[in-house]
């Protein structure tokens, strides 16, 4: 290997062929990972190397899809992109469990998102509120002429909110500027408009404006849902037991509520890929949610109805878009939101909300029952077979031994693999 070194100068001028030549005798990559790096699906050249920086090829996941989901009496077929096995496998599952009460409700969900505006050095704090608060109307117009286009569609600036907060820099004015920005996620919308209103802020309040930028904190997008899972198909009153046992463990407990919501970000997070939305900052938004009764707290909750079946609702800020950002440029973003067959950013949270709720009411099951692993490591089986280096004409046969066994470890794949191997060379 050449002298390695990570500061390489323009690297970003260059093409991305040669961006990858140099990467490949920089590191060593024999003809195989430079084929793999060359592959870039269906992403034409400039598509890919425009997303982002430094671009040397693209990386791909499976796309899968959960079945059985019923949501406001209407049917869904979800994509979903994920590594861990046994996801989708189980979100089909328990949205099957729900189909047999209905399916699932979701409340309708506004897309208003909030852009953060942050006014520091008042010297008076009180003058300066009540200036900003007359001059609303004057700050909405500034923010509306930003973006025709979305005025014209019925959305736009709103409203404003004015928060003072103490901090080791002294008090500081948080005015947040309220967007409908329709069926977008809605970020850059947003961001545009608070540093297109921020002079004028400074103007009318006599203080200096910093940051301006969306909280990812959507607290007036919250998306709700419920429904009612069949105790039977469950596994009967014990396992029901099992789950709201569970549920107040993760009430009780911030340890298991991180793990509980873990269960929920599967879903959402799948989904969130899979439609070209932004994960890191639907992620933000719910574990700050979860935390906003001082203490990280799960995002469902569970119950009974009078026939034992399993209640569970789940609440959380789900800022979705079907419009901006990657979901028109990404060819499968595209496939998957045909596949969705939606009409609203609204609808995609609705549908978001769901299948959170399916994921954590099956993650629950499992724990509550024969415990996570059996069906996990079963469908991890193939991974681990072709960790132990079993080629992929044995991969299946390794597999099938190892679950019918129960030692699904990579040890035992090796042993098998070497078993069969004596055998044939006999
Ligand atoms: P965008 O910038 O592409 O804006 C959407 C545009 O679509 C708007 O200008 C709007 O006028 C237009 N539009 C047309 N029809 C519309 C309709 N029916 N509804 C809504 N808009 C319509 O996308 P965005 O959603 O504003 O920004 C999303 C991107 O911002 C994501 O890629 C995200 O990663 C990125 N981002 C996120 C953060 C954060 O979350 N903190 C910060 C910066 C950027």
């Amino acid at each position: 290997m050449k002298e390695f070194h990570s500061d390489i100068s323009g690297f970003y001028k260059l093409s991305m062929e040669e961006r990858q030549k140099l990467i490949s005798s920089l590191v060593n990559l024999n003809q195989d990972e430079i084929k793999i790096l060359k592959e870039l699906g269906y992403f034409t050249p400039t598509q890919i190397d425009t997303l982002i920086e430094n671009v040397v090829g693209s990386y791909q996941l499976p796309l899968g899809l959960a079945l059985n989901f019923k949501i406001n009496d209407k049917d869904y077929i979800l994509p979903m992109v994920i590594e861990e096995p046994s996801v989708v496998a189980a979100a089909s599952n328990a949205a099957k469990m729900a189909r047999k009460h209905g399916g699932f409700h979701s409340d309708e969900v506004k897309p208003i998102m909030i852009s953060q505006i942050q006014i520091t050095q008042l010297k008076d704090v009180e003058a300066s509120k009540k200036s900003l608060l007359e001059n609303k109307e004057k700050l909405l117009k500034i923010a509306n002429e930003q973006d025709p286009m979305l005025n014209e569609l019925g959305g736009g600036a709103r409203d404003i909110e004015i928060r003072e907060i103490n901090t080791n820099k002294g008090i500081m004015i948080i005015l947040h500027l309220l967007v409908n920005v329709l069926d977008a996620m809605g970020a850059n919308v947003v961001n545009t408009m608070a540093e297109a209103i921020s002079p004028y802020i400074e103007e009318i309040s006599g203080g200096k404006v910093y940051l301006r930028i969306v909280s990812n904190l959507a607290t007036h997008r919250i998306a709700k849902s419920r429904a009612t899972f069949d105790k039977e198909m469950l596994g009967g009153e014990e396992v029901v037991e099992g789950i709201l046992n569970a549920y107040e463990f993760a009430v009780a407990d911030p340890y298991r509520a991180t793990t509980h919501n873990k269960g929920i970000m599967n879903g959402i997070v799948a989904l969130t890929l899979a439609t070209g939305n932004d994960s890191r900052a639907i992620e933000a938004g719910c574990h700050a949610y979860a935390s906003s009764s001082g203490q990280y707290s799960p995002l469902t909750k569970f119950k009974t109805d009078s026939d034992g079946n399993l209640v569970g609702e789940i609440e959380v800020p789900l800022a979705l878009g079907i419009i901006g950002g990657m979901t028109k440029i990404h060819p499968m973003a595209r496939v998957a939101l045909k596949i969705l067959n939606l009409k609203s950013a609204s609808e995609l949270s609705q549908v978001g909300a769901a299948l959170d709720l399916a994921q954590n009411v099956a993650a629950l099951r499992a724990l509550a029952s024969e415990g996570i692993q059996k069906g996990h490591m079963a469908l991890h089986s193939r991974n681990i077979a072709k960790v132990a280096g079993v080629p992929d004409e044995l991969l299946e046969k390794v597999a099938q031994e190892m679950i019918k066994e129960k030692k699904i470890r990579v040890d035992y794949a090796k042993q098998i693999l070497q078993r069969l191997s004596d055998s044939k060379n006999l």
